[in-house]
């Protein structure tokens, strides 16, 4: 069993840099908007859980996937 509260690695779309996001992985679909730690835009965050493993997709809000 792992922690329902995880933390995932990404690029942001903006400023590339790489910011950690906090991931509840009770649900294993999930869509939502993040502003960047960094530069502060609003990244569209993409996650798809299954078992352990995480998968995070991020893209410019504006964009899209
Ligand atoms: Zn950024």
């Amino acid at each position: 069993m792992f922690n329902m509260i995880s933390e995932k690695e990404a690029t942001c779309p903006y400023c590339w840099e790489n910011i950690y996001f906090e991931i509840d992985t009770s649900i294993s679909e999930q869509e939502y908007v993040e502003d960047c730690h960094v530069c502060c835009n609003p990244i569209l965050v993409r996650l798809s859980i299954y078992e352990e493993s995480i998968t995070i997709d991020t893209a410019k809000e504006d964009d899209g996937f």
